[in-house]
């Protein structure tokens, strides 16, 4: 591997200085990525777990994505949806394929994604009861996390999230997740769909079970509701199947997606179900920058090195042997661990008190990793780590556990 190069800036103080302080950044500047390891601006090397939130799939700067975005970036970069462009169509096919006949709307982020579907929702429930404004409630779930929108904050019912924004979008109701009974009481002749994460992600790696789904389903099918699935941070091979949801054998009617997607260069989409996609008609909705050709180009890398390293079956199994070692984490350090959470690369260590310093000793030790809701450590490693690179975050954790006091 070639040496970093290093740079020196004041970039801490341009930050202090010219930066919005919306985020509680760590004291680090990255300056250079390669597979699953970043560099700081001192030539530090560190073991990345956070993969830009789930993002970076491939890691960073997989050849094979590097090699697609130069080549597109010298072909045609954007267009605008005014036109067609054959990568745009040909992801569709691929996100299709996997999510069931249908079709993909694109847009930037898993925020836009999410708000395609409450429209959708909204579309649907004019349908049902013939009346603009009428049937608009949308059923989520408590510890939601559906983006910064308006939408999205009215969809996460956390105060820290909505606080300082009402008034929200009106409509919506909250039920306790894998708990079917809790959502079925919500329901009245003004809903139009239920919105649930697959797997919970920002409220701390919570995994819908197969059970809930499909109670999900049944309602929606009862009621004639949208089953909305928000696989922003789940989809794309990050649990160890395409989408979260599919094991469970559950059909959605729509569903958003957008980190992992293009591998770190930033796309969204949203698919519905053939019975609901076209509920959108020319001109109800759009999106700039949605979908261009660049921004295929990165997507379609992305799911062609997915088949071709065969990334998503080694996720699983790789997955879920990390899952089995960190459960022997939380067997030695009982006093500070209470659960290990989540599938594949998408996996939380639920600690009994506030993770941060146990997050900046972890930074200190080499490896970076979020943390979630719920007090807990996420674990997300681009889907290129190997067993090797899992056991040495294993290790780094077992010796900050250690050496922290327990609570
Ligand atoms: C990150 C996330 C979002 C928001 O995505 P942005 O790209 O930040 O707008 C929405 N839903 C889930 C489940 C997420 O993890």
């Amino acid at each position: 591997m070639t040496p970093p190069s290093i740079v020196r800036t004041n970039t801490a103080e341009l930050y202090d200085a010219y930066v919005m302080k919306s985020y509680a950044r760590a004291p680090l500047t990255l300056v250079r990525g390669s597979g699953v390891s970043v560099w700081d601006d001192t030539g530090r090397e560190y073991l990345d777990f956070t993969s830009g939130v789930a993002v970076s799939a491939l890691g960073h700067c997989h050849p094979a994505w590097v090699a697609a975005i130069r080549h597109q970036a010298g072909e045609l970069i954007h267009t605008s949806n005014l036109f067609r462009h054959p990568l745009q169509g040909e992801l569709a096919r691929r996100l299709v394929q996997q999510a069931g006949p249908g079709r993909v709307f694109f847009c930037n982020s898993g925020a836009e994604a999410n708000e395609g579907l409450l429209k959708l929702a909204r579309l649907h429930g004019l349908k049902k009861s013939g009346v603009e404004g009428k049937c608009i409630k949308v059923i989520g779930a408590h510890w939601a996390f559906h983006g910064r929108t308006f939408g999205g904050m009215s969809a996460t019912p956390q105060e820290k999230i909505q606080k300082g924004f009402r008034p929200l979008l009106s409509g919506f109701a909250f039920g306790e997740l894998n708990n079917v009974p809790s959502f079925a009481e919500l329901i009245d002749e003004d809903t139009a769909a239920i919105f649930v994460e697959t797997v919970q992600g920002e409220g701390g790696i919570k995994v819908c079970t197969d059970e809930f789904l499909w109670g999900l389903r049944q309602l929606c099918d009862r009621h004639n509701l949208l089953l909305m699935l928000d696989e922003v941070q789940s989809g794309l091979g990050r649990t160890g199947a395409f989408y979260a949801f599919q094991p469970s054998g559950v059909r959605a009617d729509a569903i958003g997606m957008a980190k992992g997607l293009g591998g770190g260069y930033p796309i969204g989409a949203f698919w519905a179900a053939e019975k609901h996609a076209d509920l959108f008609t020319p001109g109800s909705h759009g999106s700039t920058f949605g979908g261009t050709p660049l921004a295929c180009a990165a997507a379609l890398a992305v799911l062609d090195t997915l088949e071709r390293e065969n990334l998503i079956a080694k996720v699983a199994a790789n997955g879920a042997a990390w899952k089995t070692e960190l459960e022997k984490l939380a067997a030695d350090f009982p006093r500070q661990v209470k659960a290990v959470t989540g599938r594949g690369y998408m996996l939380g260590i639920a600690l009994h008190a506030d993770p941060a310093p146990c997050l900046a000793a972890l930074r200190e030790s080499g490896l970076l990793v979020p943390s979630a809701g719920g007090n807990t450590i996420r674990l997300l490693p681009p889907l290129i780590a190997t067993p090797e690179h899992l056991t040495r975050a294993t290790a780094l954790i077992r010796g900050v556990l250690a050496t922290k006091a327990p609570v």
